[in-house]
């Protein structure tokens, strides 16, 4: 039987109080929240906080409209989003094309950002993506509302777009300007669109906005996915939606802040490494 000695004993206890001392236990992490970041390391944020919640795997990706240039946006080179880095991050004009020319492989569906920039002068962000939990609402037999008071970030409303009746036979990715346009017109105003057999398009004023909706319209939609196999299910109505669905900064913030310390303790280095 394994057995500690005195010394063992003793060393394993001071190592581990050392450990929890600088483990956070004391005093609170410091909070991103709290420090100014550029928008490429934000962007970079976003990415792996998306991946990590398991929005985004090894397709799907996020961009955000340049503070300083409405009609430009951040965008990462084709890359994973869980390995994304602010080196990656390139920008890009309101038709998707790069500002500064280069020979990297670019995403071939980032026509979606541009489209929606260009039709939503109120869009912030944008986060385009496959997650398994919001698929059985783009298949055409359930339609997506809201049962908890975080998935009311999805908003009163949400479309269906289907490339198919207007564009005939397609691989299903959207990379013409004229798919991004149709994309964006049944966007409307909504928050997200669903995309028949394909995916999800979620909007922010925002990027903590954005990062926020993505997340809980997965985990709203995956809870009703698996209440509707037990039977009907009791959605909240508009008006409760438009209650609930108001989120101050100080809760996006939180949650922000959380996904942020889950980062730098599961992957140990900032994005902008
Ligand atoms: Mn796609």
């Amino acid at each position: 039987m394994f057995r500690l000695t005195r010394g063992q004993f003793c060393f394993i206890f001071y190592t581990q109080a050392v450990w929890f001392d600088k483990s956070s236990l004391l005093e609170s992490p410091a909070r991103m929240t709290d420090q100014p970041v550029s928008p490429q390391v934000a962007l970079a944020t976003a990415n792996r906080i998306l991946a990590r919640e398991g929005v985004l795997d090894a397709f799907g990706h996020v961009s955000l409209r340049d503070p300083e240039r409405p009609d430009r946006f951040y965008l990462a080179r084709s890359l994973a989003p869980e390995l994304v880095t602010a080196a990656d991050i390139l920008v890009f004009d309101l038709a998707s094309q790069p500002i500064v020319p280069c020979d990297v492989a670019l995403y071939g569906e980032r026509v979606i950002h541009g489209a929606i920039y260009q039709a939503r002068p109120d869009v912030q962000a944008v986060c385009h993506h496959h997650a398994a939990a919001m698929m059985p609402f783009c298949l055409g037999a359930l339609t997506l509302g809201v049962v908890t008071q975080l998935g009311a970030a999805i908003g009163p409303h949400v479309s269906v777009w289907d490339q198919r009746p207007e564009f005939g036979a397609t691989n299903h990715l959207v990379t013409r300007d004229v798919e991004a346009a149709s994309l964006a017109r049944c966007l409307g105003d909504d928050n997200l669109v669903l995309m028949k057999r394909h995916g999800t398009t979620v909007v922010g004023t925002s990027l903590r906005e954005l990062v926020f909706r993505a997340i809980y319209a997965c985990r709203d939609a995956q809870l009703q996915a698996d209440a509707l196999r037990h039977g009907p299910v009791d959605y909240f109505t508009a008006a409760e939606i438009a209650m609930a669905g108001r989120f101050p900064e100080a809760t996006l913030a939180r949650a922000w802040d959380l996904w942020c310390a889950r980062l730098s303790r599961d992957i140990g280095n900032p994005p902008g490494a």
